[in-house]
């Protein structure tokens, strides 16, 4: 029987609590009572409180801020580091070389270093502060639309209390359906509402496949006595050691107040080694000279990951349909050229709140009104920084020194380089047969030396980032068919989702026959969606667990 449901009407829904959305309620609000005009707004989050979820490198160009907030400063906006002041190396596996040259959208003058989950929790205050309805621990799970099925109404949260074979608990609470005369779709990376979206209205049809990258990042509190902390370098960038020239990624310490640093590897997914471990890369970038002097006695406050969509301008989706327009990574507006992707999410959150103001003047919220978004989206700096950066993730792509010669041909041209634009395979195709991996494998963590204290395993990291989920609720990773896993994926790649895993969600288990199963421990999942995206067959589907659940990031 169907269920009965709460309905609740807004004006505008926003779903997802990240600098997108945020930045698109404040400034909403900021405009609707410039104009005398009562609103409702609704912004949604599935993290237990806002900036729960929210994890980034954090270098934050204060471009976008400074137009919402001219006086973010004196309104106590969360900053570890005023001011950046870069160093570049290529690391060899013991060596590092100061690369003497770099280009400059890689300088970070007059940006600042924060903490996304902080810098985030803080937008949400200031949302609420004017009025903004903001409910954390809500996941929204289902796009609701009108009869017809064209124009998008709203979005369903997700039942709470269903136990894990799909019957309800005594604590059980059925979603509620939250309609609104424009939904903002902002769920950051590989959202899995915007997924169903493009599935039923083909808002990604004709655009290249999405590029995407995973992060690990720590927070580490460093004792008085070391030296890093005393010197004046504040941002530290990375490449080469562990990957080499032909696997795309690096590292990143950024300096932050409280003699804390944050560390971070950025693997892009489109790597072919089968056998290839984030995390093990991300231990084996720790351990290099360089990195380990700069953290030395220094202890592991938070862990967390997360992926990026980092293809840019050729993957941006159609911005607007009736009914909803979409925002930030879910839009795909990060310039990974820069490393950079909160100034342009807040931004374009700040540019659909404008065309939402006119659209309520006029009383229409068509795909055609709401379309004003998209040009003003390009007549705006995001496109004129995604433009210049459009074929830079693919040349990223390209193996050994062709590569430098791609980005520089590309750097020179204003972008355009040898091929525009230059075609990308997605993620999950990339892989190479085992027996044609070249790559060198990673030290195994046994090997690693692993303290619990600076250097920790996959679950002591996992303990850190706080992570919970209801345990008695269906597993929210979908696999469709799982034969598969066991015959053709252990055989040709020896079940990658055990490797590429950043919290141990996939194990292999070994029946006493010696026949072998994979075991899922969804409670560990930290929402960063590598599988979903990485795995070989595309048998993985990310739903949204219960709300709340997930990890607690608080400082990273
Ligand atoms: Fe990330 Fe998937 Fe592992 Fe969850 S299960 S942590 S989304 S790779």
């Amino acid at each position: 029987m169907e269920e009965t449901r709460e309905q609740l009407e807004f004006d505008v829904l926003f779903v997802g609590g990240g600098p997108a959305n945020l930045a698109g309620a404040i400034y909403l609000m900021n405009l609707a009572q410039q104009a005398g005009k009562e609103i409702e707004i609704c912004l949604i989050e599935k993290a237990e409180s806002i900036g729960s979820h929210s994890l980034s490198g954090a270098i934050l160009d204060p471009v976008a801020l400074k137009e919402l907030m001219p006086d973010y400063l004196d309104k106590g906006c969360p900053i570890e580091q005023p001011e950046c002041r870069d160093e570049f190396y290529y690391l060899t596996r013991t060596g590092k070389f100061s690369v003497p040259y770099t280009p400059s959208y890689m300088h970070n003058n007059g940006c600042h270093i924060i903490s996304l989950s902080k810098f985030s929790l803080w937008l949400g205050e200031m949302a609420e502060e004017l009025g903004v309805m903001v409910f954390p621990g809500f996941a929204g799970t289902e796009v609701l639309y009108d009869e017809d099925g064209k124009r998008i109404v709203g979005v369903r949260t997700g039942d709470k209390g269903i136990d894990k074979d799909g019957n309800k608990r005594p604590n059980f609470e059925p979603g509620v359906d939250l309609m609104a005369k424009v939904t903002v779709f902002g769920e950051g990376s590989k959202g899995s509402l915007i997924r169903e979206v493009d599935k039923k209205l083909g808002i990604f049809e004709g655009k290249m496949p999405q590029i995407f990258e995973t992060a690990i990042k720590e927070v580490i509190e460093l004792p008085d006595s070391n030296s890093f902390h005393a010197s004046a370098t504040t941002v530290v960038h990375s490449f080469g050691y562990p990957l080499g020239l032909d696997t795309k990624g690096g590292g990143f310490l950024y300096k932050m107040k409280d003699n804390r640093v944050a560390l971070g590897f950025v693997l892009g997914l489109e790597y072919d080694d089968p056998l290839l471990e984030p995390y093990q890369a991300f231990l084996s970038f720790k351990k290099h000279p360089l990195i380990a002097d700069m953290i030395q006695g220094g202890k592991v406050l938070q862990q967390g990951a997360k992926t990026l969509p980092a293809g840019g301008f050729y993957t941006m989706p159609r911005l607007a349909v009736d009914g909803a327009v979409f925002v930030g990574d879910s839009a795909s507006m990060l310039n990974i050229q820069r490393l950079k992707g909160v100034h342009t999410a807040m931004k374009s959150g700040m540019l659909a709140a404008e065309t939402i103001m006119s659209a309520m003047e006029k009383e229409d919220f068509s795909g055609e009104t709401l379309g004003l978004y998209g040009q003003k989206v390009t007549d705006s700096w995001i496109n004129k920084e995604l433009y210049a950066a459009r074929n830079f993730s693919q040349a990223l792509s390209i193996k050994g020194i062709t590569k430098f010669i791609t980005i520089g041909a590309q750097y020179l041209s204003g972008g355009r380089g040898f091929s525009d634009p230059m075609p990308i395979e997605a993620d999950f195709t990339t892989f190479t047969k085992l027996q044609n991996s070249t790559a060198a494998p990673v030290e195994s963590p046994e090997t690693q030396d692993l303290d619990g204290k600076l250097y920790l395993d996959k679950l002591t990291g996992l303990y850190l980032s706080g992570t919970t989920h209801e345990e008695n609720q269906p597993c929210h990773l979908v696999i469709p068919d799982q034969e598969l896993c066991m015959t053709e994926c252990y055989e040709k790649y020896r079940s990658p989702c055990t490797r590429f895993c950043p919290a141990q969600v996939y194990e292999l288990e070994e029946d006493a026959d010696g026949s072998k199963r994979l075991k899922l421990n969804p409670s560990n999942c930290l929402h960063c969606k590598t599988c979903e995206i990485k795995d070989p067959f595309n048998n993985i589907i990310w739903t949204c667990p219960e709300g709340g659940g997930g990890p607690k990031y608080s400082i990273v």
